[in-house]
């Protein structure tokens, strides 16, 4: 998934909507629908990467801090065990997850939540959201 993230930057560089959704549609396949995760796993390099290169209100951060959050796992393939990796900010914004979260995703995080898309997709309105269909089926 480390592919994902740079083609994530690419498509904001050169402003690509329909390919960025295709990449959050991937990350929300691996995380939701593959569950082994092998292979999938992002870590603090990654999250660097994520954070050096987008804006803070990028959606990328807030689907890798969602899902950090959720699954608290990581690249060294398994449990998160060392957190001093990541970069600050990231923490930061974890921790602030945490704050806005509901009792109930903290207690059950995967099986109360799960990732939802949509959630990142940047949609314009409502109506947009309530139109829109995750495109990329794997
Ligand atoms: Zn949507």
């Amino acid at each position: 998934m480390s592919s994902c993230v740079s083609l994530f930057i690419f498509t904001q560089a050169y402003d690509i909507p329909r390919l960025r959704q295709d990449v959050l549609d991937c990350f929300y396949h691996c995380y939701n629908d593959e569950q082994d995760y092998g292979g999938f796993l992002l870590g603090a390099w990654d999250h660097g990467i994520a954070y050096g290169k987008t804006a803070p209100s990028s959606p990328i951060r807030k689907l890798l801090v969602d899902a950090y959050r959720m699954f608290m796992i990581d690249d060294h393939g398994g449990k998160v065990t060392n957190i001093t990796e990541h970069p600050k900010e990231f923490l930061l914004d974890v921790l602030q997850s945490y704050v806005d979260a509901t009792p109930k995703q903290i207690q059950t995080p995967y099986e109360s939540t799960g990732l939802n898309p949509c959630d990142y997709y940047e949609h314009a309105s409502k109506a947009e959201q309530q139109a829109c269909k995750i495109r990329v089926k794997f």
